[in-house]
């Protein structure tokens, strides 16, 4: 790894101190020095030029121990918004936020099944975008940045949808048509990385600096987050855990491959499980995934064997992957999040308490903490939201890299140009207002 130099240790702190705000809403610079271990004057320094950018405001003064009035701050809702795209193989949502994160305004189509053009898509975030704007006109002109969220293996700094199997989008270029769609600057990502951020951002990454941030739904896969950082690998595709090899010779993938971890706890992966304890199960025939899993937990609230015992293996072969991740990455936390914890959480938690200390080394397990987080799809709207927010700030000379795209890869496509704001710079001494 890298050394780090005096920029990125400035540039960390900065995200520390974003971190605190954000999450704490209103604060003194003291409370910020106490919680992020920075010295006070690193933190009037951090904190004097997000104001001078207006992106924090002076909230109020309270009075401090000694008696004498402190200033508090807080994130400065008035100097602009964001948009959070989420772009799913069923539907596209754009929210509208302001800079404090607070979630304005949501417009959502639902997507046919099948295979979508990039030029479809674009013209849905258009007219989803056109809309949220025409009811808020304030804020034609004031919005920073869009952060879109697309399914596959997306490659932010080369712009590309590098593969989203279900849509048959190989090497998909992505940036023309969504720049044209949303007048903006554009920050692209796929829905892991989203939530990892967010997670990082107001969940397990305010307590842990080693944790991973599992991702349960129709996909899955793990955010995995090293020293504070979410790791993206050369191309942004760190985290496919989902297609890790389970079982040798198992069931088959969409990837290609067989035996991957998504094919057996994926919604669809419960489904198969479901379908070899009992074949003619009724629930067998509702292909909706959300609809399955619902009443697939109440059948197992009613006592219906098969459904409790496709959810027990299901807690197993959960068990076993998280295992896998525990003993290669040594984390101190691991966070289970998306649509299926809502339904199944309670249940998988508790099979997986359960079963996590056999299928772990004793060390790593030894002092492992395991949460299982009713997030729904708010999670990747606001992850989205949190990267639009970091790419300004790093438009403005500020980065704050919570999730930095690596300058690595940055370096090796033909496409970097398109996207380089997202590319830490070497200098950027941009002009600050
Ligand atoms: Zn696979």
């Amino acid at each position: 790894m890298a050394t780090k130099t005096s920029k990125d240790i400035r540039n960390e702190s900065r995200f520390m101190v974003l971190r605190t705000v954000y999450a704490r809403h209103t604060v003194t610079r003291a409370q910020i020095s106490a919680e992020t271990g920075l010295s006070p004057a690193t933190v009037t320094t951090l904190v004097g030029e997000l104001v001078e950018e207006g992106v924090l405001r002076e909230a109020g003064q309270i009075s401090s121990q000694g008696g004498r009035p402190t200033a508090t701050f807080q994130a400065n809702p008035s100097r602009g918004a964001l948009l959070a795209v989420d772009v799913a193989e069923t539907y596209v949502r754009v929210d509208l936020f302001d800079i404090s994160l607070a979630r304005l305004d949501q417009e959502r189509v639902d997507l046919d099944p099948g295979a979508q053009s990039i030029e479809t898509v674009a013209e849905h975030i258009r007219g989803c975008t056109d809309a949220l704007l025409g009811r808020r006109p304030e804020l034609a002109g004031h919005v920073l940045g869009a952060g879109v969220s697309l399914p596959g293996q997306v490659d932010p700094v080369r712009g590309i949808d590098v593969f989203a199997p279900n849509w048959g989008w190989h090497e998909v270029p992505l940036m023309e048509a969504l720049e044209r769609a949303v007048p903006v600057p554009v920050r692209i990502d796929n829905p892991l990385m989203a939530l990892a951020t967010g997670e990082l951002w107001f969940g397990a990454g305010r307590r842990f600096r080693q944790f991973v941030a599992v991702n349960l739904g129709t996909g899955v896969g793990a955010g995995i987050i090293i020293d504070g950082q979410l790791l993206r690998g050369r191309g942004n595709s760190a985290g496919e855990w989902g297609h890790t090899t389970l079982i040798w010779n198992g069931r088959a993938c969409p990837c290609g491959r067989s035996g991957c971890v998504e094919t057996y706890i994926g919604a669809e992966g419960i489904r198969t499980t479901l379908s070899e304890i009992a074949p003619e199960h009724e629930l067998l025939t509702v292909t909706h995934h959300r609809d399955f899993i619902e009443r697939l937990m109440r059948a197992e609230a009613t006592c219906d064997a098969a459904a409790q015992e496709a959810l027990l293996r299901t807690g197993d072969y959960l068990s076993a992957a998280i295992g896998n991740l525990v003993n290669l990455l040594d984390p101190e936390h691991v966070s289970v999040l998306g649509w299926i914890t809502r339904y199944a959480g309670t249940e998988l938690h508790d099979r997986v308490r359960e079963r996590i200390a056999q299928e772990c080394l004793p060390g790593p397990s030894s002092t492992l903490s395991i949460e299982f987080t009713d997030a729904d799809g708010e999670g990747v709207s606001l992850g989205m939201a949190v990267l639009a927010l970091e790419g300004f700030l790093e438009r403005v000379g500020l980065p704050s890299p919570s999730s930095a795209l690596s300058p690595a890869a940055a370096s090796t496509g033909p496409g970097t140009a398109r996207t380089g704001w997202a590319v830490p710079h070497a200098d950027a001494s941009l002009p600050r207002r």
